[in-house]
Formats: structure tokens, C-alpha cells, sequence
């Protein structure tokens, strides 16, 4: 009987190690199970106020063309600045978010204008951030897997590098794992 790899995701990650396992020599049934009504995980483009298309994550994937080219400008803001304005009960509303956004882009981008369009979005632990022992973790919990014969291969942006060809490139690590084979052959 044939074999089936089950790739839990349809991220960028999943995907890449679907296409990975369905184009090997001799390729495995692959079920791709993903939990929201779409694939493509982070990876998203939506029509905002005016028509206008704005990527809800990395803005370097857009469509080719016309569309791209006006995609608009992303400014992800966060990290320090919005945990203390959290830590002191601040209102955090669009308006601030959009305001800050403005200030950030004339201040080192030299955009006096304001914006035609704009979408503001709270992402909350949107990217994941390695903390101190990451890699020590990882490598206990592959040798785990290892050592007890799992049949489970980790891939995508949890592990081993956020952005995007760090996940096509995990995905297709976990790909060759899964099928046994060498994954930097
Ligand atoms: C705002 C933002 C901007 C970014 N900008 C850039 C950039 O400019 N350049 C760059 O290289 N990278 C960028 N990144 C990072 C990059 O986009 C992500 O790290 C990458 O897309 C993550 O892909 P992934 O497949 O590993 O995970 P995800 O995209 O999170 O996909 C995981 C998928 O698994 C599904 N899922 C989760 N749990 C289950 C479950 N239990 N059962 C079934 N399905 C499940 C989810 O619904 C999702 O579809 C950005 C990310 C964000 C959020």
C-alpha cells in the first residue's frame, strides 16, 4: 500500500512541503489539512477602502502587474513602543496606530503626505520571537523525535527562521525528512 504524509498547515511552510513531497520520485499521498476557510496562512492580500490592495503580512509577495506595483506601503510597528503603551492602560485605537504609522513614514521615509488608503490591523504575536535556548530546545526536541522513532518532521517559521525562504526552505527540509531522504541532497 502506498504511503500518506499528512502536512498539518497550509502556510507558506505546508505548502512548500506539499509540493515537495508530490513531485518526489516516488510521491506519497499527501493530505494537506488546514484549519481556516483559506491556504496560504500569513501570506494575504486584501481590497481595502478605495479598491486598493494591502498584504496583511510580508509585502513581498504581491501581484505581478499593475496591482503590485501600487501595492501600498507597509509599516509594522510594535515591540517595545506598543508594550508600554499596553502597560499603561493606553486606549489603542486606529487613529494612534494610523497616527504613528504617519509619523514613522515622514520621519524616515520623508512621506509628508498623508496616506490616500489606509488599513490598520492588530496582529498579536504575529511573528514568532526565538527566546533565549531556542535552538538549545529545538535540538533536544528533534533528537526526541528521533529517538523514539516519531513519525513527525517540524517545519515553518516556529523553528528555524521567520521569514519567508526560511519557511519554503523548511518546508522542504521536513519534505525530505519525511520521505527518508537526505534533506541537504
Ligand atoms: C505582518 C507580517 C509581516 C511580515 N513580513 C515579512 C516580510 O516582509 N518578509 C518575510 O520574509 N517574512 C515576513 N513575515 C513572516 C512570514 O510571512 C511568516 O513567518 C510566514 O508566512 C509563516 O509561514 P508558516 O507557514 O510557517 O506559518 P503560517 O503562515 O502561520 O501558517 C500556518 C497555517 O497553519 C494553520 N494551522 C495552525 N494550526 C492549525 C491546526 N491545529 N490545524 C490545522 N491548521 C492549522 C493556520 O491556519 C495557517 O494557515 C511577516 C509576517 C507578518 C505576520
Amino acid at each position: 500500500m502506498g504511503r500518506t504524509v499528512v502536512v498539518l498547515g497550509g502556510g507558506i511552510s505546508g505548502l512548500a512541503a506539499s509540493y515537495h513531497l508530490s513531485r518526489a520520485p516516488c510521491p506519497p499521498k499527501v493530505v494537506l489539512v488546514e484549519g481556516s476557510e483559506r491556504l496560504g496562512g500569513w501570506i494575504r492580500s486584501v481590497r481595502g477602502p478605495g479598491d486598493a490592495v494591502f498584504e496583511l503580512g510580508p509585502r513581498g509577495i504581491r501581484p505581478a502587474g499593475a496591482v503590485g506595483a501600487r501595492t501600498l506601503l507597509l509599516v509594522m510597528l510594535g515591540g517595545s513602543w506598543l508594550q508600554t503603551l499596553e502597560a499603561r492602560g493606553s486606549v489603542l485605537s486606529q487613529e494612534l496606530f494610523q497616527q504613528q504609522a504617519q509619523q514613522a513614514a515622514a520621519a524616515q521615509l520623508g512621506l509628508k503626505e498623508p496616506p490616500s488608503h489606509c488599513l490598520v490591523h492588530l496582529h498579536k504575536n504575529c511573528i514568532p520571537q526565538y527566546t533565549l535556548g531556542h535552538w538549545q530546545k529545538l535540538e533536544a526536541a528533534t533528537q526526541f523525535l528521533a529517538s523514539q522513532r516519531l513519525p513527525l518532521t517540524l517545519a515553518g517559521a516556529s523553528y528555524e527562521g521567520v521569514a519567508v525562504n526560511d519557511c519554503i526552505e523548511s518546508g522542504r527540509q521536513a519534505a525530505a525528512r519525511a520521505l527518508g531522504s537526505e534533506p541537504n541532497s
